[in-house]
């Protein structure tokens, strides 16, 4: 890997290619065993046991907590000072992905590793760690993350759970209630957050076992019926000052920094889940037999299982660029400083923009994913006997928790102003590109497509997004001003479009590298992948862009903006339906995500 410092939002200012960038065919030996760890787990421990856990018997779910806890599982992020693993950001997020194939599963193991844990690891007291890491390394003890409440969901600093400090200083006394609690049916420890004197949002660690502490019924939820979800209450609850998270009033800071992580291994187990969901629909359309045939024959069934497997390996390219950016930034911290868990906090934060677009494109994906599958198990896709009905009712609450799909839009052009607003992204290379464009009287040539390992048209088509995506933004800007974060409708289009090209960026990216490792005959599917990726990319950066500017100018300052974006675009004549022909070979082939 570069020993550059990566830097957040690089997509929009480097050229494609030009940083390496890390990639699935780059794990090592050891993250593979742990991939192999995490599978043979869910295999032999969690498979087996779904009816059950479907069934909400959640003493078994508890039980596997402490199987995965014996095996290591639940140590993965935990520092070794405290007895745990604290491997690599890769290999957790490998782990993750490969626990992530059952959902009611990787929901419990998420807000227990993820949301539930890291609180105490980043902003947590020595004293605090050295008490709860190792029970909770063993399921001993089980967490949960407690922000949402009836009242405030997306507006979560809106909370109403009140912290009173007592008199004499050694104690708060917390009153209020949580809604949606992952966890809350078994959990012994909770983050807490609620208002001190009115306005001072903060965290707390609250036990499970203290006066005052209940949970109200299981939800009866549409999906994720294998994992707890209940209200929490808290009436006169007494927790020691020794209990605080962090700072008073600085509540904000756990909350979001939690919330942008989980993002990140949101869209990780999406692609977990979505890698299960295509192998379940590549095995019915195989033995599912029709019209004298398997309908994994016919074109119509091979080109979803090609798009499925299209959009896995972008999704796929995206995840773990961000997790290398994560690793490499690490390397530059001293892991024995004292304020380490703090830098590595604000090296995670860097990639804040990455980690929404991975929670939106992982949740969208997997919703597509989940939906074909149905589609390909045709009346049986509709029967609870079959896993695709689960998985479909499943895959719903991604676009939902850890931030909606709409707060997440929202937030990824919101994030690109300020960071340029603070001179931490100099889009002024990418500007200066659009205008050099603009200069000239024609649109620019593609070059040829095919037979060519630089990949020049893939990269081309890249830059060429860029340059769109940077020109719409910047009249966006010009047009509203500050006044810009309250134009949703442009800001959902505008996020769109900063997400296409991530994916773009990405998926080129990691091709790029593996014709160079590989060389270019044996990665004709991977190639196939990219250019309709590209394609589809292309076409919504495109629309979304016509739109915008249809809403941004009009008279002879729209004909102007028009002008200028048909020098900026190109109509790349991409044969897509030849290219998923080539996909669907690969996953009928390997019955399975072929990449
Ligand atoms: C199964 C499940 C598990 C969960 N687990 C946890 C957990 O462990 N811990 C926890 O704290 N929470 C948890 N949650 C809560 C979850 O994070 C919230 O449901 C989510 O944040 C959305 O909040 P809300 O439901 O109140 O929706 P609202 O915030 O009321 O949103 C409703 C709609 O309005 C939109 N909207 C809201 N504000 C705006 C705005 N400013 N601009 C435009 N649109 C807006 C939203 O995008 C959404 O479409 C869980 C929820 C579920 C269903």
């Amino acid at each position: 890997m570069s020993p550059k410092k990566p830097e957040g939002c690089a997509f929009l200012i480097g050229e494609v290619g030009s940083e390496e960038i890390l990639t699935p065919e780059d794990f090592t030996e050891d993250q593979r065993m742990f991939a192999q760890t995490a599978k043979d787990f869910m295999d032999r421990e969690v498979f087996p046991h779904v009816e059950d856990l479907e069934k909400g018997d959640f003493d078994k779910l508890v039980e596997l907590l402490k199987k995965a806890g014996e095996i290591g599982l639940l140590m993965i992020d935990i520092p070794e000072k405290y007895g745990g693993l604290q491997v690599d950001k890769t290999t957790s997020m490998i782990v993750t992905e490969y626990l992530s194939k059952y959902s009611g599963w990787a929901t419990t193991y998420g807000a227990h590793t993820g949301i539930g844990l890291w609180p105490l690891l980043f902003f947590g007291t020595h004293e605090q760690k050295e008490k709860w890491f190792p029970k909770l390394a063993t399921a001993e003890v089980i967490a949960a993350y407690a922000l949402t409440e009836p009242g405030s969901g997306s507006d979560a600093l809106a909370a109403k759970t009140k912290a009173e400090l007592t008199e004499d200083g050694e104690h708060y006394i917390l009153n209020g209630s949580k809604m949606w609690i992952t966890n809350a049916g078994f959990a012994d420890l909770f983050t807490v957050f609620a208002q001190v004197e009115g306005d001072k949002f903060t965290a707390f660690l609250v036990e499970g076992d203290r006066e005052g502490v209940s949970t109200g019924a299981e939800e009866k939820k549409m999906g994720l019926k294998g994992s707890s979800t209940r209200q929490l209450n808290l009436e006169n609850v007494k927790i020691p000052v020794g209990n605080l998270l962090g700072e008073v009033g600085k509540g904000h800071k756990v909350a979001f920094n939690i919330l942008n992580m989980g993002r990140f291994k949101l869209g990780v187990g999406t692609l977990g889940g979505g890698k299960r969901t295509l192998k379940v629909a590549v095995q019915y359309a195989l033995d599912r037999v029709q019209f004298k045939q398997p309908i994994a024959n016919f074109g119509a069934i091979r080109s979803k299982l090609a798009q499925m497997a299209t959009q896995l390996y972008c999704l796929e390219s995206m995840c773990y660029r961000v997790a290398g950016y994560m690793d490499q930034s690490m390397d530059h911290l001293d892991s024995a400083a004292d304020d380490y868990p703090e830098m590595v906090m604000k090296a995670i934060e860097e990639f804040a923009v990455e980690d929404s677009i991975m929670k939106v494109v992982g949740s969208e994906v997997m919703d597509f994913v989940a939906d074909e599958a149905v589609q390909i198990h045709g009346g049986y896709g509709f029967s609870a006997e079959y896993e695709v009905e689960r998985i479909y009712r499943d895959s719903r609450i991604n676009r939902i928790f850890e931030g909606t799909n709409e707060i997440n839009r929202m937030l990824i052009p919101g994030m690109i102003l300020k960071r340029t607003m603070k001179g931490q992204l100099n889009l002024f290379e990418t500007i200066q590109k659009v205008e050099m464009s603009l200069a000239k009287s024609e649109a620019p040539t593609p070059p040829p497509q095919g037979d060519d390992p630089s990949l020049e048209f893939e990269r081309f088509m890249t830059e060429e997004a860029k340059k769109l995506v940077v020109y719409c933004a910047n009249q966006a800007i010009q047009k509203h001003m500050a006044d810009l974060r309250e134009q949703q409708e442009i800001l959902m289009d505008l996020a769109d479009m900063i997400i296409q090209l991530y994916s773009m960026d990405s998926t080129v990216g990691r091709t790029l590298k593996l014709v160079d490792t590989q060389g270019y005959d044996s990665t004709e599917v991977h190639r196939a992948a990219t250019l309709i990726g590209l394609s589809e990319s292309f076409q919504i950066i495109r629309n979304r862009g016509e739109r915008l500017l249809y809403n941004l100018a009009e008279g002879d300052k729209l004909n102007a903006h028009l002008e200028a974006f048909e020098k900026l675009t190109f109509f790349p004549r991409i044969d897509v339906i030849s290219l998923r022909r080539i996909v669907a070979d690969a996953v009928v082939e390997r019955e399975n995500y072929p990449f």
